[in-house]
């Protein structure tokens, strides 16, 4: 069985040894404030696509402010219609800028986003993150299959955060996330974790997403952070092995 293709590992590393001394440098600190964590994206966006936070780096906490606010306003809408929308946020290379994208609106059980870059900027822009929504009144606390197929296997994506009513999640890539996965393999690894917790199933449904959560964030080297509106964008990191 192929697992991967021909011409590349589970890994494609391009990095210049300066930008790894950068990168490796700005993310020793184990608490992030949003302009450290600003910082940081722009870096391993100014690095290049594939390049994540290193695995012995990653932080306790993040502050994620002005992510914080974007997901406070996505969900105020989501709470009137039940409906998910979604913010990409993009970095600007050139600018050493962070910049929301296109806000989208989906329907009650999903949404898609629009990572397109704005006119003419294309050379310097990508999208390394998402925000989005999912509907209160569904009880899913977490990221779902849908979600995770999204975000792994777009090497340019860095972090990933999702609002639940008062809820956050933030899933974070690091240097040992595969930066080359296939869909088709991750939808089959998603299909053995979901049967095998029985996700489709509705009882108890909020705690098997947590631990599908954790199992997919163990696999593919992923960081969990949770947290809730009243703290201000603060997200704590969960330990996904236990
Ligand atoms: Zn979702």
């Amino acid at each position: 069985m192929t697992l991967v293709g021909p011409d590349h590992g589970m890994y494609t590393s391009k990095i210049r040894p300066q930008d790894q001394q950068v990168i490796d440098d700005l993310t020793q600190p184990p608490n992030w404030d949003y302009p450290q964590w600003r910082r940081v994206l722009i870096a391993l966006a100014t690095a290049g696509n594939g390049n994540f936070v290193p695995a012995h780096h990653r932080p306790e906490t993040i502050n994620l402010q002005v992510w914080e606010t974007e997901a406070a306003a996505l969900n105020r809408e989501t709470l009137k219609d039940g409906l998910e929308r979604a913010t990409p946020i993009l970095v600007d290379t050139e600018k050493k800028a962070l910049i929301g994208g296109k806000r989208t609106v989906g329907t009650h059980g999903g949404v898609v986003f629009d990572k397109t870059p704005q006119p003419g900027k294309e050379q310097f822009q990508r999208c390394i993150g998402t925000i989005h929504t999912h509907p209160f009144d569904i009880a899913t606390p977490m990221m779902g299959g849908s979600d995770y197929l999204a975000f792994l296997p777009d090497a340019s994506q860095i972090a990933m955060m999702m609002a639940w009513g008062g809820f956050r999640v933030l899933v974070v890539k690091t240097s040992v996330t595969p930066n080359n996965i296939s869909s088709d393999l991750l939808k089959r690894r998603l299909a053995a974790y979901e049967e095998e917790l029985d996700i489709i199933d509705n009882e108890n449904i909020g705690k098997k997403y947590i631990e599908y959560n954790k199992m997919i964030c163990t696999e593919f080297g992923l960081v969990l952070y949770l947290g809730d509106e009243k703290q201000g964008g603060l997200v704590k990191r969960i330990e996904v092995t236990k």
